[in-house]
């Protein structure tokens, strides 16, 4: 037996794929209407009754906020986010031929790695080994999934 619980968070931001051909449409800089959604699982619940309590996501919410709402996702630079630790992200850059660019290919599914990565070290430890997925949704029938290796997920994925 388990539980489950998932928070979403909601924010606008533009990109473009370098990876696609020219002309297709995703190559052109638009924006999406994204919602990121955090999942956590546990097989008991503490003394409140409850996985955690939601308001424990509060500096992924508030890194969301900061960094990516309103943002141009290809730019955004770990240089430029006092607080989070851009060595998580190195092996991502180094991909990718960027040293400081924390996306420069800002799909959904590298974007929920990404906020994967962040909630590792943003939450308490005792709520980050709880998280067993990361949604991103870039249009209403449009998502990608991140689950880290070695967490079983036992979620429904709709
Ligand atoms: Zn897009």
């Amino acid at each position: 037996m388990s539980y489950v619980i998932t928070k979403a968070f909601r924010f606008e931001a533009a990109h473009h794929l370098n990876a696609m051909p020219e002309g297709h449409q995703c190559a052109q800089t638009h924006g999406h209407s994204y919602t990121a959604s955090i999942t956590l699982e546990a097989d008991s619940l503490d003394g409140r009754g409850m996985v955690t309590d939601f308001g424990e996501l509060a500096p992924v919410g508030d890194y969301i906020r900061r960094v990516l709402d309103h943002s141009y996702l290809n730019t955004i630079r770990s240089s430029e986010n006092p607080g989070y630790d851009r060595g998580r992200d190195v092996a991502l850059e180094a991909a990718q031929g960027s040293e400081e660019l924390v996306l420069t290919q800002p799909t959904s599914e590298l974007l929920a790695e990404h906020l994967f990565r962040v909630s590792q070290e943003l939450l308490p430890a005792d709520v980050a080994e709880l998280v067993t997925q990361v949604k991103v949704s870039e249009t209403a029938t449009s998502h990608a999934i991140f689950r880290p290796a070695g967490r079983v997920s036992t979620a429904q994925v709709a």
